[in-house]
Parts: structure tokens; sequence; C-alpha cells
């Protein structure tokens, strides 16, 4: 029995599966360009379409597959299972509901965790995958992503989460709201052993997981044009009266407005990755570009000048 009796533990089911199958056959029309584009040239270019650039949704052992070295992911905590503490029932009996995506997705929640190789970095990983519930965080998440973060403290690895989350799991009420207390007090830990975590959004994130450890990261990172927030566009409007731009709530928005740090193609997330990893464990120096580079004498004229300028400061202040 586990945590409140909320999930038991038993041996686990169900491996990361390849996904190395091809799910399609033939062409398939981008939604976003309307281009035809073919499902192969789609997987190659890690689901994002060639023509524009849309990013589609991955899987959680897809994302893997794109991040981990290869054959380096070893999944951790996978034999903690849901279980339903309020006899839930919405439109159909919450029990229901979990065997339904633990048959559909071959996996017990949604999220995977474990540990696994960047670049040859050692990192602890978790990845949500919306395909389950829509990516929701109810108890066994939160579990699983504290555990983890709990796991890279003692092993001093940086941790990494992938968010595609519709956000709290309503089946499991207050218990699903309580994993966002949980996952941040675990952060503020990692935070304090000065170990970096870095959060990467993808579309969607909102709801609870925005409002907890994904926009908890010491550098946050989007896929393009994701959506992100924490209520959707149509509660925010009826809330605040006012129609939201078309914008508002995507990426670009997003990065304009300070929230996030940076966005970074699919293609180009590993390498990012590798690079904040190196710079955040004191392994790595930014590059210095010649032209900003600051000549010692300059340097020493600036200094001169700020004192100078403190110095006569404080002289009009002494003088009032
Ligand atoms: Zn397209």
């Amino acid at each position: 029995m586990g945590f409140l009796g909320l999930f038991t533990l038993h041996k686990p089911k169900i491996k990361v599966e390849s996904t190395k199958k091809d799910g399609f056959s033939g062409w398939v029309k981008c939604t976003k360009c309307e281009e035809m584009i073919h499902a192969n040239e789609l997987q190659e270019n890690h689901n994002c379409c060639p023509k524009c650039g849309h990013h589609y949704r991955l899987s959680a052992a897809q994302r893997i597959e794109l991040l981990a070295d290869e054959e380096t992911f070893q999944e951790l905590f996978a034999e903690i299972s849901p279980e339903d503490p309020l006899n839930f029932v919405d439109s159909e009996p919450y029990v229901e509901r979990l065997a339904k995506a633990q048959s559909k997705m071959g996996r017990n929640e949604a999220i995977l965790t474990g540990k696994c190789k960047l670049g040859g970095k050692s990192a602890a990983l978790g990845v949500l995958d919306f395909g389950f519930m829509g990516g929701s965080m109810g108890s066994v998440v939160g579990e699983k992503i504290t555990l983890l973060i709990e796991h890279a403290i003692k092993k001093k690895l940086p941790v990494i989460l992938v968010s595609a989350s519709g956000g709290a799991r309503m089946q499991e009420s207050i218990y699903s709201l309580m994993q966002m207390a949980k996952t941040s007090a675990a952060l503020a830990k990692l935070h304090n052993a000065g170990i970096p975590f870095i959060s990467v959004l993808a579309n969607p994130t909102t709801g609870g997981v925005t409002a907890s450890f994904a926009s908890l990261g010491d550098i946050i990172i989007a896929e393009p044009d994701a959506l992100i927030g924490f209520a959707g566009p149509r509660v925010v409007e009826q809330t605040i009266r006012q129609k939201l731009p078309e914008t508002a709530q995507k990426s670009e928005f997003l990065l304009e407005k300070g929230m996030i740090d940076c966005i970074v193609s699919r293609g180009e997330l590993k390498e990012k990755l590798i690079f904040f990893i190196e710079f955040l464990m004191g392994n790595k120096k930014l590059p210095i570009r010649p032209e900003k580079k600051v000549e010692r004498e300059k340097l020493d004229d600036l200094i001169t000048f700020s004192q100078k300028e403190r110095e006569k400061n404080a002289i009009k202040v002494s003088q009032t």
C-alpha cells in the first residue's frame, strides 16, 4: 500500500515501448499549412511538418527517443499505479477511464520517469504523455515527479521535465491539487541542493501543471506555437470580459512577456538541453563574443566613472 492508500505498488507490467512501429501509412494533410506531407517524412522530422514546421504531438516514448542517448533510458518508479480514492464517477467511473487509458497507452500512468544520458551526461528525465487522460496530474504523476526529484538530489543529477498536460486530474479532486504543492516543495529542495531543473513545455501545457512544477524551471524552454496557460482562452475571456488576442497563451507571446526563457524547435532541443546542463552544472563557460569583450582599461574607466557618480550623488544627498 502506498502513500495515503492512493496507489499500490506492484511489479511493472509494461516496458518502455519502442516507437519504431510506423502507425501511419501514405500521405497526410498538415492541419496548419494544409500541404500534403508523407508520413515517413513527418516521422523523420520528429513529428514536425517539413513544410511549415508545425510541431505535432509526441508520445512520451517518442520524446525519450528524441532526447536520451540511444539505449540509455532506464525507467524508474514504473511500479506505482493509480487507485480511485474517491470512488469518482462522472460520465463513467474513474476506474474504467483509467483501465481504458492503460490498455490504450500500454502504461499505467500519464508520466514516464527515469534516468538517462544526454550527450554522455547523466540526467533525470520525466515526460508527460498527453495521450494518457490528457497528460493530467493525479496522485501517481505527482508522486513519480517527486520521487524523480528526490532521486536526482541523491545522485546529483540535473532534472528535465517535459510537460504536455491539461492540468490537474479532476477525477482525483483535492488529491490531484495537492500534487502541485508536493512537486513544488520537492523542486525547492532540489534548488537548495544547487541542482538545476530545466522545464520543457510542449503543446499544450495548462492548468495545475503550468501553475506548479512546469513554471519553476531554472530555465524554461517552450516548443514553438505551443499553447501554454492556466485557464483556457474561453474561461479567461468570460472572466475578464475581454477578447484575448489570438496569439495570447502561445509560446511566442509568453517569451515576449518574459514568462519563458526561450523557444527551441524540436530538432535542436537535445543539443540545447546538453548545452544548458553543461552550463548549469558548471562544466561550460558562456562563449564570449569578441565584440562584447570589455577591455580592462575601459572597464576601469567605467568603474571610476560610476564611483564619481556615486560620490556626486552622495554629496547631493548630504546637502539636502
Ligand atoms: Zn505544415
